[in-house]
């Protein structure tokens, strides 16, 4: 799988040296399509996508090509995920945010499970290495103020914020952190 900010741009990132396969870092080249997929956004909204294949021309590996706005098989799209998480952070039960984001509660208490300890160390440093690389000074005065799911997210939440300003990247929020996790918001790399 291979995470893309906007999958229009893939012919762009063929052409020059931008992607590479992720198993060997050999050529890639198009390789049709995956199958449709329907996600939910916030609220009642649904998008279809049928992301891209790539096949790599040295191992013959295949990968989909996934949006950052998507996370690999689930339903919802990364905004929704992570507003969820947005809401943990803040204090909010599994149920409160099931009915906040209008989803059943089994779902969000599944989303909620995913933030374990290593994982959220995980994500927190893939917040912290581009945001080292945007704005030394910013990273270095956050405070761990005892919420490992607030930390991470506001690393997270840094990190756009400079791309956006220092880069010019008009990208959403959540496509950035797509971007920065690889999306891997709940599922351990
Ligand atoms: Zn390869």
């Amino acid at each position: 799988m291979i995470v893309i900010r906007n999958p229009a741009d893939t012919d762009s990132y063929l052409s020059g040296d931008g992607m590479a396969c992720p198993n060997c870092a050999g050529p890639l080249s198009r390789w049709g399509h995956g199958r449709n997929r329907t996600v939910r956004s916030l609220g009642a909204a649904t998008t279809t996508v049928r992301p891209q294949r790539l096949r790599c021309r040295d191992c013959h590996s295949t990968h989909i090509v996934l949006p950052a706005e998507l996370q690999p098989r689930r339903a919802d799209t990364t905004e929704v995920i992570a507003t969820a998480l947005t809401h943990k952070a803040n204090g909010l039960g599994h149920r409160r945010i099931a009915v906040v984001l209008d989803r059943p509660e089994s779902t969000v208490r599944r989303w909620l499970r995913r933030t374990t300890p290593a994982h959220l160390d995980w994500m927190w440093r893939q917040g912290a290495r581009r945001l080292i690389q945007l704005a030394p000074d910013v990273f270095t005065s956050l405070r761990y103020r005892g919420n490992m799911l607030h930390h991470t997210l506001t690393v997270l939440a840094a990190a756009v914020h400079w791309d956006r300003t220092y880069c010019g990247i008009r990208d959403s929020v959540w496509a950035l952190i797509g971007i920065y996790t690889r999306g891997r918001l709940l599922t351990p790399p």
